[in-house]
């Protein structure tokens, strides 16, 4: 077996500033499968993510793109602590997230936030507004008296864009990404440093998806918000994101900085995924190459031995299957996960 080339940090794609806010060390999160109702002994494990590595700067924004399946969302989960990861490390500001007794995290849980896919389905449809955007304040003890209560929740919808009046409406009475702004206050409300916004923009039509970025592109500005970005469409995360993460099938193959990744992408899925980003120019979008994958993604219960991609990659060769290949820096600050990019030698 050829030996690879060492870098300083196996599988971590870091910065070179050290203002690191949130480290994920090799995290692993498997899913036990087919435990009766009589055993508890699982039959298998779907592994929905499986050695993941990567940092994010404080006032960055790390994309994380990927099909629907990879282990995008199930990552920010567990860096949310949502699902307690089966290995590996998440520490945010240098504490271990894994290790907090359910007291710590809790009051760890303020600076952590989350903004969900669905606003229709993610907001309480029998709270008005107001309170549910109050509702954190209150739990988190961040007001005293009714006067500063209802300051607060008017000052976070004008954050957002909408009206203080609004407060006393109900989700129904909002369009799409009025509710979206709503689930933006809610998160803003207690004042975290950190935010997963998980696919926020999807479920939101094109013209709506630019002004709820352009949003919170601001509120970044404003409160100097760090974010990962979770989205299957490479082209929002292009706009908003500092660096990229491309993951498949619980694994991160490639890392860069935002305009590296679409400019020179390494592995053979990135350059897939980009290819398949509609241009709107029509002549360069005829004159380029499209690479097209085949088959399904394959199961996480029975993930395909060595390069997980190799069934469907278009340049696999004999040696994919059976070397798992690390994610390794190509170029200055671009990792990818190919046994084929540079820096690998022959396999
Ligand atoms: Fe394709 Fe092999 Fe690279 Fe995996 S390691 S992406 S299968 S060339």
């Amino acid at each position: 077996m050829t030996t690879m080339p060492e870098t300083a940090t196996p599988g971590a794609a870091a910065p070179k500033d050290n203002d690191i806010l949130l480290e994920v060390q090799n995290l692993q999160m498997y899913f036990p499968v087919g435990s009766g109702f009589l055993s508890r002994k699982p039959t298998g494990y779907v592994k929905a993510v499986d050695g993941v590595s990567f940092t994010v700067k404080r006032g960055e924004t790390l994309g994380l793109v990927g099909e629907s399946g990879c282990g995008k969302t199930t990552t920010g989960r567990c860096i949310l602590q949502l699902y307690k990861p089966t290995g590996g490390k998440v520490i945010f500001e240098g504490r271990e997230l894994n290790n907090l007794s359910s007291k710590e995290m809790r009051g760890m849980r303020r600076e952590m936030q989350v903004i969900f896919q669905d606003p229709y389905s993610s907001l309480n449809p029998r709270m008005t507004a107001g309170n549910i955007i109050g509702e954190p304040l209150i739990v988190h003890g961040l007001v005293k008296g009714k006067q500063e209560y209802r300051e607060k929740v008017a000052d976070l919808l004008q954050n957002v864009g909408l009206n203080p009046y609004m407060a006393d409406r109900f989700p129904h009475e909002f369009s799409g990404g009025q509710r979206q702004r709503i689930g933006v206050a809610r998160a803003l409300s207690v004042e975290p440093k950190f935010i997963v916004a998980d696919e926020p923009v999807s479920a939101l039509d094109v013209s709506i998806q630019a002004q709820i970025i352009n949003l919170l592109e601001e509120l970044q500005e404003q409160f100097n918000l760090t974010y990962l970005f979770i989205a299957h469409d490479l082209s929002v995360v292009r706009h908003i994101s500092d660096r990229v993460g491309v993951m498949y099938l619980g694994h991160m193959v490639e890392m860069a900085e935002r305009n590296e990744i679409y400019r020179n992408p390494v592995h053979p899925y990135t350059k897939a995924l980009l290819s398949a980003v509609p241009i709107p120019d029509p002549v360069l979008d005829a004159q380029r190459e499209r690479v097209l994958l085949t088959g399904e993604v394959p199961s996480p219960l029975n993930p395909p031995s060595g390069c997980v991609f190799h069934p469907r990659c278009p340049v696999a060769n004999d040696s994919c299957p059976a070397h798992i290949p690390e994610l390794r820096e190509v170029e200055p600050e671009h990792h990818a996960a190919c046994l084929l990019a540079s820096g690998y030698g022959n396999y």
